[in-house]
């Protein structure tokens, strides 16, 4: 069972198939289910994204900026962890948002230090903001993260099951890895994370697990060691 891990959450995943905004009733699943982790002793933080609500590289954003695309996407995801904040809270346990983008009123600013020390005092942390910059992606902002805060693995809730030979969506005969490494990601071509994101996990021996939160409880089970999803190692 682990300690401490990081869990990335898709902005996509909190809209449970509304394709935008937020599920008043999915986001209270989450929520229990997250705190049912932490009520394990777990300590366990999030990273949010935001694409429920607007993504850099969107149609909609064709014609900006892309830095100006860019930082809508990141101030997406703190509404996000503002509602994921709330729906934990309900549950009884405490949750703090950190925001990478300093908005003083609405969320505390990143300090990993601090951040760790939440973890430490039982608190559930949802970071907020991706990494602070453009150009970049949630799923990098949680391998950040996931190292700064000495997590023991990442895990991306999604919705298939596991990393597979291609988008089971599509393709039926599309076979799951139990395990694989970052190095195959990158030579198969397979979409699971963007490159940045799959080389700072390599480079750095940050293992991750790939599952699905469509099956409630399946995060609890992860935690606990269960062999669910898809492993990719260093
Ligand atoms: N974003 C960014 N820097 C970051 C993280 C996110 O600029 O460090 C922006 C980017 O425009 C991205 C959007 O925020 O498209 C939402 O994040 P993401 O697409 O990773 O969210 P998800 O797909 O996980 O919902």
């Amino acid at each position: 069972m682990y300690k401490r891990v990081l869990l990335k959450i898709s902005g996509e995943a909190l809209a449970a198939g509304r394709g935008f905004g937020v599920d008043a009733v999915f986001i209270h699943e989450i929520a229990s289910e997250i705190a049912q982790v932490a009520r394990t002793g777990c300590q366990i933080a999030i990273v949010v994204g935001g694409g429920n609500f607007f993504r850099g590289v969107s149609e909609q954003a064709i014609h900006m900026d892309r830095v100006a695309a860019d930082h809508m996407g990141m101030l997406s995801t703190v509404i996000n962890a503002l509602a994921l904040q709330d729906a934990i809270e309900k549950t009884g346990l405490h949750a703090r948002v950190m925001s990478a983008i300093e908005m003083h009123e609405v969320a505390e600013p990143y300090i990993r230090r601090r951040a760790i020390r939440h973890l430490e005092k039982g608190r559930i942390v949802v970071f907020a903001g991706g990494t602070g910059n453009p150009y970049f992606s949630t799923d990098t902002a949680a391998a950040l993260r996931a190292m700064e805060i000495g997590a023991e693995v990442l895990l991306k809730a999604t919705s298939v099951e596991g990393i597979y030979t291609a988008d089971p969506k599509k393709v039926a005969d599309a076979t799951k890895f139990d395990t694989i490494t970052y190095m195959e990601i990158i030579k198969l071509g397979l979409r699971v994370m963007d490159t940045t994101a799959v080389s700072l996990c390599k480079d750095n021996n940050l293992p991750m697990i790939i599952f699905s939160m469509r099956e409630m409880g399946n995060i609890v089970r992860v935690v606990q060691g269960e062999k669910l999803g898809s492993l990719v190692t260093a």
